[in-house]
């Protein structure tokens, strides 16, 4: 198969030396393309600043902001069989990115910010016979917000994850994540993202050929 996954945070820049993120580390989505590789998929990684080392084999493309982002994934989806998009997409950018670093002295200022193009949003509408799967980090009302989010970005699957207090998701670690089928489908799983990858793979595989989906996963071997 012709995998196209997303990872890490994007970068909306405010000058040439401060940025918007968030506390992604791409761990996920470099451990979902290591373990893609590892089947034998065509894997290209579109991933935004990260520390991680890239798996082999794979192509990678990197980006910074969520508008870069999106124009990655845009010329990549149409030859892909699935994105798997684990990136934790920028929200808001700044309506204006200063060409030299703001000066201090100012006792307040205020930044003015836009919505970025919800880039899963955008890719749904050209959706052929690729498989989605779309991530979801949820504080509050994981179910309901999930079930919205599914329908609305058009997903085979959403994987989601609840941040709660003291607990974070982020890195390597193991976490506990619903992962929610379109059919309405929910299974929840408390492992490792290594597992989970595998998990998520199956699951792409079997949807995309539904007969060959255990001879691929058995692709590789151990
Ligand atoms: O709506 P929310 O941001 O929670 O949805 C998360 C999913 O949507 C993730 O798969 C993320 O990569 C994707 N996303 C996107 N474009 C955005 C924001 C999120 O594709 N601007």
């Amino acid at each position: 198969m012709r995998i196209l996954i997303t990872a890490g945070p994007t970068r909306e820049h405010i000058d040439p030396i401060r940025f918007l993120s968030n506390c992604s580390t791409g761990f996920f989505g470099y451990q979902i393309a290591r373990e893609s590789v590892r089947r034998g998929h065509k894997t290209v990684l579109i991933s935004g600043p990260t520390c991680l080392r890239p798996p082999n084999g794979i192509k990678l493309v990197s980006v910074v902001s969520a508008g870069e982002m999106k124009k990655a994934v845009e010329r990549f989806f149409p030859r892909a069989d699935c994105l798997i998009m684990t990136a934790a997409v920028a929200d808001y950018r700044p309506v204006k990115t200063f060409s030299k670093k703001i000066k201090k002295g100012a006792k307040r200022i205020t930044l003015r910010l836009e919505a970025n193009p919800d880039i899963l949003l955008t890719v749904a509408k050209k959706k052929k016979n690729h498989i989605v799967i779309g991530f979801a980090l949820e504080t509050e009302d994981l179910n309901r917000n999930v079930q919205k989010k599914l329908e609305a970005k058009n997903l085979d699957y959403i994987i989601a994850t609840s941040i709660k207090r003291g607990e974070s998701p982020f890195g390597d670690r193991k976490i506990r994540a619903v992962i929610m089928a379109r059919s309405g489908k929910k299974e929840i799983i408390f492992s490792s993202k290594k597992r989970l990858s595998r998990i998520i793979l199956d699951k792409a595989e079997t949807a995309k050929y539904p007969y060959k989906g255990i001879e691929f996963s058995k692709k590789g071997g151990e």
